[in-house]
């Protein structure tokens, strides 16, 4: 746990504001300097996130006896967003392994690690896209595993898992071959049978530290089991995942009105006539934050017509995000057409907010079988 206390305000629906600052503070004088460089792929912040950790960055969501509250963690995350979108989406995979790590009834590691990736001392992501769509009928599960003594044997390869390296961890899941189900677990990058391999460069994203990864017959030892079967334990956590993903669009969004808020002086006369003003944008993230913070007090929420407006919030922010970028650029004109200008990086940037999992159209999907 960090130096800042982490107490709740619980009469209103705003975090404790202490860890939210610091966690602004070290977004903009360590990660600013660094967001171009992110961005282009030269570097990837290890440090930066090590930093967040000893703070309470990766901490504020840990359950405490019972219930969980997301608020405090959503909102750091959309601190570091408004400086750079990459850093938030690496906040948002450390802070879903701590999730697992957090939720597992796996007593020999929660001990091993929940205080390691809690505290940042550990790094790591998750690699639940596939798994996701698999749950939702959308694509088959890539990773297989066989029950041995001891644990099981896994063999499989996911085409993107972000925030790696080689002592870095993160959270999967396998299904059995012998049909008995799917199991979760948390994959050491520096084991042998697992290789990362960089991926081609994307359109942003390139400092994230994301791989293909590749299991060859890598042996899962039981102490590294977060939930067998996973089923129940994917119910548990699966609002708190996609919750902690309004911490990137809130972030972006609140730059992309801070940018317009730039060129109001020299283009406002102009730039009146367009039909999306920051006041709009203001309206919609005010109301975004409102139902984020509403929702994130209650991750174990098991009805229906709550996670119902888990995922109707999640297609909103994605939205939301490529809007706020898109109205960014119009404002911006030329300005933000040069690459040193951050509109085109948050506009591509957006993009991700809307096409990772759960993306756009997996979204609609759902709300349209729920
Ligand atoms: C920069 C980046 C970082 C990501 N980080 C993570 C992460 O940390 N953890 C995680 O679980 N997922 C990660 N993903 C995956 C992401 O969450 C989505 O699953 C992905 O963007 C595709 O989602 P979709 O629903 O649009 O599927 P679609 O784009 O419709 O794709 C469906 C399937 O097609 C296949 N496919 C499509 N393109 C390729 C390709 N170029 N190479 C290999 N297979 C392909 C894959 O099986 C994919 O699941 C990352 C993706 C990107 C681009």
């Amino acid at each position: 746990m960090g130096s800042l206390a982490l107490s709740r305000v619980e009469a209103s629906d705003q975090p404790a504001p202490s860890l939210v600052d610091e966690v602004g503070r070290i977004a903009r004088t360590a990660l600013a300097p660094l967001a171009q460089a992110i961005d282009d792929g030269s570097v990837y912040p290890g440090e930066v996130l090590r930093q967040l950790g000893k703070v309470g960055a990766w901490a504020s969501h840990v359950p405490q006896e019972g219930p969980a509250d997301l608020r405090c963690a959503i909102q750091s995350m959309a601190a570091i967003g408004e400086v750079c979108g990459a850093s938030a989406f690496m906040a948002w995979c450390q802070n879903t392994l701590v999730w697992y790590a957090a939720n597992s009834t796996n007593v020999q590691l929660a001990k091993r690690f929940g205080d390691a990736f809690s505290t940042g001392r550990l790094l790591g992501g998750t690699g639940l896209s596939n798994p996701m769509k698999s749950f939702f009928g959308i694509e088959k599960l890539k990773l297989k595993g066989r029950k041995v003594d001891g644990g099981y044997v896994v063999r499989g390869a996911l085409p993107w898992v972000s925030n790696l390296g080689p002592d870095h961890y993160f959270g999967t899941i396998f299904e059995r071959e012998d049909d008995q189900g799917t199991v979760m677990f948390l994959a050491d990058c520096s084991d042998p049978a697992i290789t990362l391999t960089p991926c081609k460069p994307f359109l942003a994203m390139d400092g994230t530290g994301t791989y293909g990864v590749q299991f060859r017959d890598a042996f899962i030892p039981d102490d590294l089991i977060l939930a067998d079967p996973a089923a129940p334990f994917v119910k548990k956590i699966r609002a708190g995942f996609i919750l902690l993903q309004a911490g990137m669009a809130l972030g972006l969004i609140r730059d992309c009105i801070n940018i317009m808020d730039e060129v109001q002086s020299p283009l406002g006369h102009v730039n009146r006539y367009l039909p999306q003003q920051p006041v709009h944008f203001r309206d919609l993230a005010a109301e975004l934050e409102a139902e984020t913070m509403a929702l994130a007090r209650d991750p174990y929420n098991a009805d229906e017509t709550y996670w119902r407006k888990v995922i109707a919030l999640r297609l909103r922010a994605g939205d939301a995000s490529v809007a706020a970028a898109h109205a960014a650029m119009l404002h911006c004109g030329a300005r933000g057409y040069l690459k040193s200008h951050r509109a085109q990086r948050r506009l591509r940037e957006a993009y991700f907010v809307a096409i990772v999992t759960p993306a756009t159209k997996q979204l609609r999907k759902m709300l349209a079988d729920a």
